[in-house]
């Protein structure tokens, strides 16, 4: 139900459509969508704006146009989907950069490791989504890397349990294909990184399911001709789970 008081929270959130048009014309991934798309990327971008928290952290002072930009890219993997699909996280944190992450780790051993790396971007089960804004900035520009669709994709892989690289797929897909092309891919990509191979997706995508089907994301909407070319059962499941209607 569109409530009142819903409809007045999207009044309130609307971007400025300069500002909203100067961010898309910024990144090449945004720039290349028609004029329906934009449309609706401005809708969910408008939803983004005000169903999410947007945190400054490590001492930074987010602006209005930082806010916007986290935004308008966020609203990019759920512009066919809807933003119901967010339904498991409220709040953005935003670092100035690359961040210190605490990990915890249990290895084939079940030894656990536990250590601080630098991160992107990260996603908590049910929890916030951590960005690095450097690293937002350097997304979406045609070079198959976007850290805001890649931890956003995470979470969408959650709402059906795991993060496992199996996503609640839609009515009409079948899961055995999405199982076949996913293992089909993430066993290519394992064995040209094991045999010295230039691999055909970026390596981080070999971490596990999870990490393959973000990263695999992050390819369709970075460089979707490419993955079109180069993987093409790949393009093809992730063409139907992320644009049901096209
Ligand atoms: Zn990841």
């Amino acid at each position: 139900m569109m409530s009142w008081f819903r409809n007045r929270r999207l009044r309130r959130a609307r971007p400025d459509r300069q500002a909203f048009a100067a961010v898309v014309a910024d990144f090449p991934a945004l720039a290349r969508l028609n004029r329906t798309q934009r449309e609706r990327l401005f809708e969910r971008t408008t939803e983004i704006l005000a169903d999410k928290d947007f945190q400054g952290a490590g001492g930074l002072e987010l602006s209005a146009d930082d806010v916007l930009v986290v935004a308008v890219m966020a609203a990019l993997p759920v512009l066919d989907l809807g933003v119901n699909c967010y339904r498991g996280f409220h709040t953005f944190i935003i670092y100035p950069a690359e961040f210190q992450a605490d990990f915890e780790e249990v290895d084939e051993d079940g030894v656990v490791h536990r250590g601080r790396d630098l991160r992107a971007g990260e996603a908590w089960a049910w929890g916030p989504v951590v960005l690095g804004l450097d690293e937002v900035m350097a997304s979406g520009r045609g070079q198959g890397y976007n850290v805001v669709v890649h931890e956003l994709a995470h979470q969408i892989d959650q709402l059906n349990g795991d993060m496992d690289g199996f996503p609640p797929l839609h009515s009409g897909m079948d899961a055995q294909r999405w199982a076949d092309v996913f293992n089909r891919s993430y066993e290519r990509l394992c064995q040209e990184l094991e045999d010295g191979l230039e691999p055909s997706l970026d390596p981080y995508a070999a971490e596990s399911p999870a990490e393959f089907f973000a990263v695999a994301s992050e390819f369709h909407f970075d460089v979707p001709e490419w993955l079109a070319e180069h993987h093409p059962e790949l393009h093809e499941q992730l063409r139907c789970f992320y644009h049901p209607e096209r």
